[in-house]
């Protein structure tokens, strides 16, 4: 027997908790990995919450996993293989990391950079990964430290806090849209360079604004990345990837037919495994490992419950990293 956190449908409605599972319960699928961490990211905090993320239940929630594979049936992946997966549906479709143990396909596996332990790497997670995606995402539209400030909206979150600690040792002028004043000194500490409050950014504005930034990563959307868009320099791009403030986009062309502005949508769930290697082999080299201990917070599975409720009341700073053997 194993602990996992599991969604049932109980009258109709998603409710999750801590049960005690058999192996024989687990997916057929061909690689055991005996996990050692898993992360609170924005999605388990709704897959938990009851909000529509699993597609089909029971489900094993999770949608990052690190640990070592102890049985495998394909070449590629041995006995004592240090692996993490992010994404590809689990806690969709797939069963995932909330476990003590978990049976996932061989496709989804990338090998734990040498750079970190498990515990760092699911400091990162599918947030920190998704914050090194947008990085890249900007670096690959000829973006450069030379070209003015860039805009990280949700600062204070998962993906922001990365993506502050990422732009700031790249050499980038880091502007951070928050609504916490009290956690300005974290994110100065991670690079930020100057804040805005969010209220700045989340009332619908002109559709064509002062120009401010050389690019942006967003995780904010709606009427925030609308703004964002407005307030780009001529060229400038944005990396958008969340929703956090709103799935809709309520924004004008004038951007982009008279700016040049380009909108780049970054998605980590389904993202080739060589733009995965391409983000965690960046991590491993220009993510300051110091500055994840300042991220990131570890607490027990059986805790993860409450802390999805904080994180989907935006209350998480940074990081939340989950011992599943505690
Ligand atoms: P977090 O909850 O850690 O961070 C989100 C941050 O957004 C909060 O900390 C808060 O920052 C800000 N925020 C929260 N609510 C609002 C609001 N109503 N209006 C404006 N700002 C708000 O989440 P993550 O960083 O893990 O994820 C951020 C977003 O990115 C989520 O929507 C998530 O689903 C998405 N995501 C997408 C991925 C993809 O593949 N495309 C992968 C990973 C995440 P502050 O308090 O500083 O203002």
């Amino acid at each position: 027997m194993f602990k996992a956190i599991v969604v049932d449908k109980i009258d109709d409605k998603p409710q999750a908790s801590l049960q005690e599972l058999e192996e024989s319960q687990l997916p057929d699928e061909d690689v055991l990995v005996e996990i050692a961490y898993s992360s609170l990211n924005y999605k388990d905090g709704l897959a938990l919450t009851g909000v529509s993320i699993c597609r089909r239940t029971p489900m094993v929630c999770g949608i990052d996993l690190a640990g070592t594979v102890v049985e495998s049936r394909v070449d590629s992946w041995q006995p004592g293989d240090k692996v993490i997966v992010n994404g590809w549906g689990m806690s969709e479709t797939q069963w995932g990391g909330y476990s003590q143990k978990q049976r996932v396909n061989p496709d989804w596996l990338i090998s734990l950079p040498e750079a970190f332990n498990f515990e760092q790497a699911m400091a990162i997670g599918t947030a920190g990964y998704t914050a090194m995606l947008c990085v890249l995402a900007l670096e690959d539209q000829g973006v450069t430290p030379d070209q003015g400030p860039i805009l990280v909206t949700g600062a204070g979150g998962g993906v922001g806090s990365v993506a502050i600690s990422l732009l700031h040792k790249l050499g980038y002028e880091v502007h951070a849209s928050t609504g916490r004043s009290e956690i300005h000194d974290y994110l100065k500490e991670l690079g930020a360079a100057a804040f805005i409050d969010r209220n700045e950014l989340s009332p619908p504005g002109k559709p064509f604004q002062k120009e401010r930034w050389a690019g942006a990563i967003d995780s904010v959307g709606g009427t925030t990345l609308a703004n964002v868009l407005a307030q780009c320099q001529y060229g400038a791009s944005v990396a958008a990837c969340g929703l956090a403030g709103g799935n809709d986009l309520p924004a004008s062309v004038l951007p982009f037919i008279l700016r040049g502005v380009k909108l780049i949508g970054v998605d980590s769930v389904m993202a080739p495994r060589a733009i995965r290697e391409r983000a965690w082999s960046r991590l491993a080299t220009d993510l300051d490992v110091e500055k994840l201990s300042a991220v990131a917070t570890t607490v027990a599975m059986s805790e993860v419950i409450d802390k999805a409720k904080d994180i989907v009341a935006g209350k998480v700073r940074g990081r939340i990293v989950i011992d599943v053997n505690k």
